[in-house]
């Protein structure tokens, strides 16, 4: 299996140098050179499995021989003892044919640790053949940063650095961030906001002396290991609800395109997914962008979503590449004229986006009367980032085919909002409860790439 960059500069990787790599050298994303196929036969065999059978089996055709069968089952049983459901991903049905997809029973209570968990094990076990070291460097709008550092603390051979926007992410996103007492792990409070984080940390992975010199590696949404690991649940939630004898489809709160690009990437398996829904809150570029609108950077508007506060989609890339017929000359000059604020979508790349995807917008108003109406209606509460998803959901109901709507982050990850809907106080699970006590341990950083390298350097074990 050959990973190729969308921006067709850089060397083609196997999966374990492109999951340790992230960022291609060309400035562009990792994408497999093909999308292996699971036959109908092999869906319907998925029925009933555990979802780490369910993970081996559908992960297995993309890492080569990175890692054994055994090993990589015992990777799989190790990043996935940790949630609190035995089930991991557990559908609860919300009304007739509108189901929710719990993806916060992991330790930080948001979908994120689906991936992250997997790469900490995986990384583990590649830098320890090796007898290797990597600096970890992650830019965050809240989930991605609490996720990495609780899957790589304490880790002997990786050093974690995660930006975040000061003042800009919950209280328990933030301390999510900053308690972890690990000395490998460090949470920078960064003077801007999150499309800065993501800015620095491009520059840094753009930035051959300084990437090599602290052996920089990405695990933000573009490393190709996260995208996987995230299509995993979309097998596993259609296959109890019937597929491959019947198709579902998938309404996905969406910001950096991650979650939606791992559905995409479902379908191109095999899996019968009706509608793709694009779900995105005030921030809608995407939804702009699929509405015919062109792909042109806004202002951030600061959410009751925080999660999803992003112009720029990195993610988006992947599909681009698809949609322009996998010319990688035609990306990296978009993603060029994008640098200057954007760029048209071409009559035929549309067509082919129009065809994988729908797309929604959930305004704040309509994200808290969801999250309430919700409550009255099936008793589940919503954060407000499953709230936006369900609201567009429903506009894109198909009485015939059942939704499944991805619930991304446990509504205690963002109390304040929840309350402000429902006047309910969303606590947090027990194995939790202490997190408003401990320490908390951060750096206030400066919009400044070379502070921030400078940091980075002088942090480094060595
Ligand atoms: C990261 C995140 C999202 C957006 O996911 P993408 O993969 O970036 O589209 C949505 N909701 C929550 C809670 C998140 O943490």
């Amino acid at each position: 299996m050959k990973y190729i960059s969308t921006r067709g500069a850089a060397p083609d990787l196997n999966f374990e140098d492109a999951m340790l790599t992230g960022l291609a050298r060309d400035g562009g994303l990792y994408v497999p050179a093909e999308v292996p196929r699971m036959g109908f036969d092999e869906i319907a065999a998925l029925a009933g499995l555990s979802y780490e059978e369910t993970a081996f089996r559908v992960m297995r055709p993309f890492i080569g021989d990175t890692f054994s069968d055994a090993e990589f089952r015992a990777i799989i049983g190790r990043a996935y003892a940790g949630f609190g459901h035995a089930a991991r991903a557990p559908l609860v049905q919300l009304a007739p044919g509108h189901f929710l997809l719990e993806l916060f029973h992991g330790p930080t209570l948001a979908f994120k640790d689906f991936a992250m968990q997997l790469i900490g094990q995986m990384f583990q076990a590649a830098l320890a053949r090796r007898g290797d070291r990597v600096t970890i460097v992650g830019a965050t709008s809240g989930d991605t940063g609490s996720a990495a550092i609780e899957a790589f603390r304490g880790l002997s051979n990786v050093d974690v650095f995660i930006l975040f926007p000061h003042g800009r992410v919950s209280e328990v996103q933030r301390r999510q961030m900053t308690t972890p007492a690990e000395p490998n792990v460090h949470a920078l409070a960064v003077d801007g906001d999150f499309d800065d984080c993501q800015a620095a940390l491009k520059d840094m992975f753009n930035d051959f002396a300084f990437r090599d010199g602290v052996k920089l590696a990405g695990v933000n949404s573009i490393n190709w290991a996260r995208v996987l690991a995230q299509v995993v649940y979309y097998f596993s939630s259609a296959v109890s609800l019937g597929a491959p004898h019947r198709p579902v489809s998938f309404t996905v709160p969406t910001g950096n395109f991650g979650d939606i690009f791992a559905g995409y990437i479902a379908r191109r398996m095999g899996l019968p997914i009706d509608r793709l829904v694009v779900a995105t809150n005030q921030n809608d570029i995407l939804h702009r962008c699929l509405s015919g609108q062109g792909y042109h950077k806004g202002t951030v508007h600061p959410s009751i979503s925080p999660s999803m506060d992003i112009q720029v989609s990195s993610n988006f890339e992947r599909v681009l590449f698809d949609a322009y017929g996998r010319d990688g000359a035609v990306v990296a000059q978009l993603m060029g004229e994008l640098k200057d604020g954007g760029f048209d979508v071409s009559q035929g790349a549309m067509g082919f986006l129009q065809d994988q995807f729908a797309s929604g917008r959930a305004s704040e108003e309509e994200t808290l009367a969801t999250i309430a109406g919700t409550l009255a209606a099936s008793g589940e509460l919503l954060c407000p980032h499953s709230a936006v998803g369900v609201k567009v959901a429903e506009e894109h109901r198909d009485p015939a085919v059942p939704m499944i709507t991805l619930a991304t982050a446990h509504p205690a990850k963002f109390p304040a909002a929840v309350e402000q809907a429902s006047a309910v106080h969303p606590p947090l699970p027990p194995r939790m409860a202490d997190l408003y006590d401990r320490p908390e341990r951060v750096h206030r950083i400066g919009n400044d790439l070379g502070a921030m390298k400078d940091f980075i350097r002088g942090h480094i074990a060595t």
